[in-house]
């Protein structure tokens, strides 16, 4: 068939369709977008697909005149269905650029139809864009302008896609089928460092060519954000497209915004939250990190990152010289600890972690090696560090055998008047002694000790006894409320150091 000579009248008779294809959110499930797909429907010939007629097409520079009638097609789709929420994306070629105003000529179908220029995503090949940068960019920025999302389409199928990434602003980046299809381990490295990079940028995700779970996990699993391929659906006619969606949950404007929101985060970050605010401090979500030298029990940090630095400002070095002046004096106390660390790291392959208490502070210090030269050894070192309140921390230090021993624990300072309660098990009506120590045992008295043994509760609990106590522990059996009922439960009164006690119920 003569394409050229029949493409008039073929797109005057509707033989120029658009076919749709499902684009799925991968983290729902949800059909969230579709694109339109231009088909050629030969009434003796069936259908004839578009590798077949496009380039024929953009060498004769007809093409636009297919690109508006797809267009329409999607436009008119969106508009006899109002309710259900849809929208496009549709392909664009480098020629319709050279050879008409496209905006206009897309504004007037939008107009005709009455939609929304955010229902229409343009989606655009990289090797649209090498030529007429300053052109290309104003016309971009018409169309950001007025509202529409610009996809580049086919990312990473030709030679310019990071000089188009550099150059152009885009909403969405769509990766090749190619780099999805081949799905070997240097494609999925591709794959994962592709992702990162959107990320960083902070454009969404899509992915062309699904055709498998394993794929489809894969890719949901690095955050890639949006899926499409045959795995999902093939293109489809119209009706058939509109009885697809019929049966699944089509995401709506204000879903697509919440789970855009999403989209910003990265999977693939030592620090996801962090990552989440796309920001120029590219290295901003980097875990701490340095290389440290090691010879002859001589320890030198050769490289220190801004994320290392933060960390041992907590465990109270201002600057890294201060550090490694101090892991090399013989007195400082955590020295040893690190030298065995370093020298494990040496004979073990594996990473090396040693976890410390400083400050009420925990510091996990993983260290690798990486390289060996002579009696030097190169290891990396990482620390990782959660602060907690005391109370929590303290739970944390002694949870397991606290839970099981004991009702109730709580610290108290008699000299501050002051209590905190590490947990309690019992249920009692609320927390005693948060203001006052004196007034947390006479409220604790009257709730939750039964009446006959208060007076003796009250005078066992004396706090110029406790202060003056000789024994490293008092204590005595009560009848203390437990839910509806009262149980005899022990309590101990237990020395610690600074003038703290360890007040515990225990029940028998
Ligand atoms: P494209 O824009 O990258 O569209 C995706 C192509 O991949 C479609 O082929 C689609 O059917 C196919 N595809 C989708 N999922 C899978 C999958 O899981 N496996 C495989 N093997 N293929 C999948 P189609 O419809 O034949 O279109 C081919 C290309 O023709 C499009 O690539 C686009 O560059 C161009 N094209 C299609 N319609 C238009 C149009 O209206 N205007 C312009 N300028 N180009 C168009
Ligand atoms: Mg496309
Ligand atoms: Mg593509």
């Amino acid at each position: 068939m003569d394409f050229v000579k029949e493409f008039d009248n073929a797109v005057k008779n509707g033989h120029i369709v658009a076919y749709f294809q499902p684009l799925t959110r991968a983290i729902t499930g949800s059909v969230c977008s579709a694109e339109a797909l231009a088909r050629w429907i030969d009434p003796d010939l069936g259908i004839i697909p578009p590798s077949e007629f496009i380039s024929i097409l953009e060498e004769k520079r007809l093409i636009y005149k297919l690109d508006l009638a797809i267009i329409e097609d999607a436009c008119k789709l969106y508009n006899e269905n109002r309710n259900m929420n849809l929208n496009f994306s549709v392909n664009l070629s480098r020629i319709d650029f050279e050879e008409v105003d496209m905006f206009s000529l897309i504004e007037n179908i939008l107009k005709k139809y009455n939609v929304p220029s955010n229902v229409i995503h343009l989606e655009i090949t990289e090797s649209t864009m090498i030529y007429n940068t300053q052109k290309t960019k104003t016309i971009f920025e018409q169309f950001h302008n007025a509202g529409f999302e610009l996809w580049i389409d086919d990312f990473g199928s030709g030679f310019s896609s990071l000089q188009v990434l550099r150059d152009y602003e885009f909403d969405v980046l769509k990766i090749d089928m190619s780099i999805v299809q081949k799905f070997d381990i240097n494609s999925k490295k591709i794959l994962y460092s592709i992702i990162n990079m959107t990320k960083k940028l902070g454009i969404h995700s899509v992915a062309e060519g699904v055709e498998t779970d394993e794929q489809y996990q894969f890719l949901k699993n690095i955050g890639c954000e949006i899926m499409q391929g045959y795995y999902f659906s093939k293109p489809m006619s119209k009706n058939d497209f509109l009885n697809f969606v019929r049966y699944k949950e089509i995401e709506s404007k204000s879903e697509s915004n919440y789970w855009n929101m999403a989209g910003g985060i990265n999977f693939l970050s030592a620090d996801p939250l962090k990552s989440l605010s796309v920001n120029d401090d590219v290295i901003s979500d980097a875990s701490p990190l340095a290389l440290i030298e090691y010879t002859n029990a001589k320890i030198k940090y050769f490289f220190v990152n801004e994320q290392y630095k933060k960390e041992i400002k907590k465990i109270g070095f201002e600057t890294v010289l201060e550090l490694e002046k101090a892991v090399n004096d013989k007195k400082y106390e955590y020295r040893e600890s690190l030298v065995r660390q370093l020298n494990n790291s040496i004979i073990h392959n594996d990473i090396q972690r040693v976890d410390n208490i400083i400050n009420n502070t925990v510091f996990s210090h993983f260290t690798k090696l990486i390289a060996n030269n002579d009696d030097k050894y190169l290891i990396a070192s990482s620390i990782n560090s959660i602060s907690t309140k005391r109370t929590d921390f303290l739970v944390l230090k002694y949870s397991q055998s606290l839970y099981k021993t004991y009702d109730c624990v709580t610290e108290i300072t008699p000299k501050d008047d002051s209590a905190v309660q590490i947990y309690s098990t019992a249920g009692f009506a609320k927390i005693y002694g948060t203001t006052s120590l004196k007034q947390g045992i006479i409220d604790f008295a009257s709730n939750e000790v039964e009446e006959k043994d208060r007076e003796r509760y009250l005078s066992f609990f004396d706090l110029e006894r406790i202060i003056n106590m000789e024994e490293d522990y008092i204590q005595d059996k009560f009848s203390i409320r437990s839910g509806n009922i009262y149980k005899i439960k022990n309590v101990r009164i237990s020395k610690l150091d600074d003038g703290k006690f360890l007040y515990t119920i225990q029940s028998i």
